[in-house]
C-alpha cells in the first residue's frame, strides 16, 4: 500500500511537533531558582529555560567543565 501524505496530514504533524518541543517554550519562571524572566528576555532568547543569573553561571561552569576535560 502506498504511504500518501496529504497537505492536511503535513500541516497537522508539523504543529503537533512544534507543541511537543519543549526547548521553544519560553519559561515565565527559571526552572533552576524559581524567579521571574522578564518578558524582554523571554523575547530576546527563544525557548528560554534559566534567569541571567543561572544562565551566567551555567556559562561559566560549562567553560569551566570543558576546560578541566581538555
Ligand atoms: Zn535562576
Amino acid at each position: 500500500m502506498a504511504h500518501i501524505i496529504r497537505p492536511s496530514d503535513n500541516n497537522s504533524y508539523f504543529s503537533c511537533r512544534a507543541l511537543s518541543r519543549p526547548s521553544a517554550v519560553s519559561r515565565v519562571r527559571c526552572v533552576r531558582c524559581n524567579a521571574r524572566i522578564p518578558p524582554a528576555r523571554r523575547r530576546a532568547v527563544q525557548g528560554v529555560q534559566y534567569c541571567v543569573t543561572c544562565q551566567e553561571t551555567n556559562e561559566r561552569k560549562d567553560r569551566h567543565d570543558s576546560m578541566r576535560k581538555a
